[in-house]
Parts: C-alpha cells; structure tokens; sequence
C-alpha cells in the first residue's frame, strides 16, 4: 500500500475526538457499586449497558480465526461494517470506490447514501474479474476495491491470485466479503491481515452460524482499521442479547459444522436434480449455501413458485444474469418442496 493510512482517512475522521461512553472510562472489575451511566438499579443483567468493544465476544471469535481481538471488529450485521468504510475513508461528492459486477447490493447502496461514486466493472462469463481491469478504473481518488468471494449471487469463489494481485498494485483499501466462505474449499483472507495492510475481510454470523436474527457481523483488519472504525462506529452498537447469543453460539460450534456439511450435501444434491429439469439451462457452479440458475423464464417461473408458497430470488434484472434464479439450500423437505413444485410447472 503506497499511500498511508492517513491519506485514506477522511481528515474529519482522523481529526475526529471519539464520544467517551461511561463504560469506556471505567474498565475495571472489582467495582460493585455503578452509579456512572444514569442506569436502572433494577432489571439485571440488562439494566447495563453493554461492553462497547465487545472483548471477551472478540476472545472467543479470536480463537477460532487464529486473529488477536485487535484486529477484529464487531457490528451489527457486516452492513454496519460496509457503511463504515465509507464513513472513515470516503469525502461525498470527491472520492470513489470499484467494485465487481454483479455482486452484493449493499455496497452501491451504502455508496449511494454517503453520495460516493460507486464504478462497476462486469465479471466475465465465468463470473471471474481481473486485477488489471479494476486497478484501471481506479484513480487517484479510488479509496477503496469491494470483492465478494463466494460472490452473491453468481455463488463462486473469486479466483485467490487475483485478489492477491490487487492487494499488491492496489493504492488504496481491497475489501473481501467472505459471508459465504463457511461452504467454501477456498482458505479465508484473514489469515493475509500480516501481509496486506490495506485488506479488509469482512464474515457474518448472518449464514452458516445460522444467527441472521441476532444481526452480528465481522470486519477482520491492521489494528489501524480496526481503530478507526470503534472511533466512529455507535457506542454499544451490538447489543447484549447478541453478545450472549453469539457465545452460545460459538460454544455450539460442532453443531455448526454439522448444519454446514449438510448443507453442503444437500446443495450437491438440489444442483444435480435441478439440472435434470426441463426449465433449466444451466446450473452454475456454487461454493456458497445457495446457487444461481438459468431458467427458460425466470420472471414466470418466480411467480408460478410465490403462487405454489415458495420464494426464490429472482435475479432476471441483474448484470450477466438475465433469466437466473437465485436459490438458497435448505433442509431436505424444502428442496424437495421446491423441486416438486418446479417438474409440475407447464
Ligand atoms: N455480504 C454478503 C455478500 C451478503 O450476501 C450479505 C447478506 N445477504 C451480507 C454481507 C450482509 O450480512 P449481515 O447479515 O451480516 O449484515
């Protein structure tokens, strides 16, 4: 990374005094008497507010990322962690960002509302992008590369060597969104933090964690990064409910990785029956929990399956995939729902 952080940085955020919650001041633990926050006496455990950093939450995730706590931050739902980008690196109206298309609507969506210009670069046919390709619709005022690896929707893995490429030229910051990675052959880039100063890996416990509910997202950064964004970021901005959920969670984590082999299984198995149907054109390769498919008529077929209590995405009006159908594994009974109702259609 050529420029420095600072030079990334919008000025007002990196002037910028964080608010001090009364939470941050006193860290200890022997008191007993907390008089400091203008709480309720009554009501425990939630009458406090909870700990803004979140650390023994951030212990138990470090342990099974193989990342220290200060690189980790926590947001509500990894779309907190998107919006963040743009407000720690992005001036409205002066900076931009490059991305691939298609991939995740939220990051043009954040873009938008922090009126930062959001360049698309397609994917070509294999849903693949090249480095070179984006660092040339990059300029000097180009903050940041958003990647989404498995991508949502094509489903695949972006090729490593690529994104390796990009972290080496790039100038600015390359962000990864692995939300899908848990279904995925292909290793995290959080192992990469030491190399790349300039990467921000991005997960969830939105998917495989099966926790979309309690909204809980990763940002995986240099410690700088990962500063910068609890300067910004609400004070208790995840809650206490989710903080206990996810530690329960993390306790249940064989759990998980049976919920995720299965799908994995069944995804192997809703593909091959999908292909068989005559309505298919082509199935394309997924290492996420859901696929995208060529249809012969993917707006029909969408409301034929609402009209039978069945959702797919439709994702007819997005880039490269005129006539797909995104769709999401799920327990055996629902597939089989999904693939009955889709060899009765006419
Ligand atoms: N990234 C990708 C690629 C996604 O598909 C989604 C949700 N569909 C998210 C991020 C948002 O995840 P969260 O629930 O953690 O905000």
């Amino acid at each position: 990374m050529k420029k420095t952080l600072e030079q990334l940085t919008r000025p007002n955020v990196w002037a910028l005094k964080p608010y001090s919650s009364a939470r941050d001041e006193y860290k200890g633990v022997t008191a007993s008497v907390f008089l400091d926050a203008n709480e309720s006496p009554y009501n425990a455990p939630l009458n406090r507010y909870p700990d803004p950093l979140q650390l023994q939450l951030k212990a138990e995730i470090a342990k099974i990322k193989g990342v220290t706590p200060e690189h980790i931050f926590l947001g509500n739902g990894s779309d907190e962690a998107i919006d963040l980008v743009f407000r720690a690196f992005c001036e409205p109206r002066k900076d931009n960002v490059v991305a691939i298309d298609p991939t995740y609507g939220m990051y043009q969506v954040c873009a938008d509302v922090n009126d930062v210009d959001y360049r698309k670069v397609l994917l070509d046919a294999d849903f693949q992008f090249k480095a070179d390709d984006l660092l040339a619709a990059a300029d000097e005022h180009t903050k940041a590369i958003f990647l989404c690896s498995p991508n949502n929707p094509t489903g695949n893995n972006l090729l490593a060597d690529e994104i390796h490429k990009l972290l080496e030229q790039f100038d600015g910051l390359v962000i990864v969104d692995e939300a899908y990675c848990d279904f995925s052959e292909a290793p995290s880039f959080a192992t990469q933090l030491q190399r790349y100063p300039n990467l921000i890996v991005l997960q969830t416990f939105s998917k495989a964690w099966g926790c979309a509910a309690i909204r809980l997202g990763m940002a995986f950064a240099s410690e700088a990064i990962i500063a910068l964004f609890n300067k910004i970021k609400y004070p208790y901005n995840v809650n206490l409910l989710t903080q206990q959920q996810a530690l329960e969670m993390l306790r249940r984590s064989p759990e998980v990785g049976c919920w995720v082999a299965t799908l994995k299984a069944e995804r192997a198995y809703l593909m091959e029956e999908f292909s068989k149907l005559s309505l298919t054109k082509h199935v394309y390769p997924s290492d996420a929990n859901f696929f995208l498919a060529r249809v012969t008529d993917a707006v029909s077929i969408y409301n034929y399956l609402v009209s039978r209590g069945i959702i797919v995405r439709n994702r007819n009006s997005v880039s490269l995939c005129g006539n797909c159908l995104r769709i999401t594994i799920g327990i055996r009974s629902e597939n089989e729902a999904l693939l009955k109702a889709l060899r009765e259609y006419k």
